[in-house]
């Protein structure tokens, strides 16, 4: 299933499934019960699954009709994000100056992790806030986000799937010079509306094999990451099997799994986004975002 939050003529937010070979939203709202966000959803699955799977008679919208929001306007908690996870990306980071204090080509030992606020997420079509007053290098990285379904602490590789409920598609946007000013990340990487999310949460049996997936991005139409899951340093097991060693994993919980070569930094001189630019991100079917800097 594909599943997602929007807005239409009869309002919103609202929880609907998307069947994205004919375009539709099919509205969910008569289904479950009233009030129920598709964070609940997830967090009550053995609810609500076979309820969803036996839907029928559901009114349906066009896709391009309705506002989509993040499937997550308010994830669970903050995101857990991975650095450093895709080799060539590792080099591009550390020759930019811009991985402090670390400033490293080095690949890491062992995941790097750090938190993304809630408050940073926005819709996968909406606008990006520049922040003008307090950064000029605004950059962007396309990622696989893992959505926890099942959780649980002390989780080994060989049962991670089991507690992976789905996936999207994340924007982890970054301020690359509060990144490196402040040597912790959570400033460059929290901005408002700098995490956006979607269009989709998609049910982890739509994806046979995650390291078939690609991660894409462009900006203003030019291609600039092209990455594929299987380069992950890291893998899906390995990052929820370091997390939930000694945090317990809630279902809802969301890892931006790291992005690929071709961010902005890895470029000389440094490519920044500026208003009125457009980034797109897109992942083997789980849509694509559209995003503009206001
Ligand atoms: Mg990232």
């Amino acid at each position: 299933m594909k599943l997602l939050t929007f807005s239409g003529e009869n309002g919103g937010p609202r929880v609907g499934l998307a069947d994205t070979e004919r375009d539709v939203v099919r509205d969910l709202t008569g289904t479950l019960p009233h009030g129920v966000t598709l964070l609940d959803v997830v967090r009550e699955w053995d609810v609500y699954e076979g309820k969803l799977a036996a839907a029928q008679g559901l009114v349906e919208y066009s896709l391009t009709a309705v506002t989509i929001h993040a499937p997550f306007p308010v994830p669970n908690r903050d995101i857990f994000c991975v650095g450093k996870n895709y080799r060539e990306h590792v080099v591009e980071f550390g020759r930019s100056g811009y991985d402090s204090p670390d400033r490293s080509e080095a690949l890491p030992e062992a995941p790097v992790v750090f938190p993304k606020m809630t408050t940073s997420v926005t819709g996968p079509y909406d606008d990006i806030e520049s922040h003008a007053a307090v950064t000029q290098e605004l950059d962007y990285e396309a990622e696989l986000g893992v959505i926890i379904g099942r959780g649980g602490r002390g989780i080994s590789r060989n049962e991670a799937f089991e507690h992976v409920w789905g996936y999207t598609i994340i924007d982890d946007f970054t301020a690359r010079d509060l990144q490196r000013k402040h040597k912790q990340w959570l400033l460059g990487k929290s901005l408002d509306t700098h995490c956006p999310m979607g269009p989709f949460a998609v049910t982890r049996d739509e994806v046979k094999n995650p390291d078939e997936l690609r991660v894409q991005s462009w900006v203003n139409g030019e291609l600039r990451q092209d990455g594929s899951v299987a380069d992950l340093i890291f893998d899906i097991p390995e990052l929820i099997e370091t997390i939930s060693a000694g945090i317990t994993l809630q279902p809802g919980d969301i890892i931006a799994t790291g992005t690929p070569v071709g961010v902005g930094i890895g470029f000389d001189p440094p490519r920044f986004m500026k208003s009125g630019d457009v980034i797109e991100v897109a992942i083997t079917g789980m849509g694509k975002q559209r995003n503009r800097i206001a």
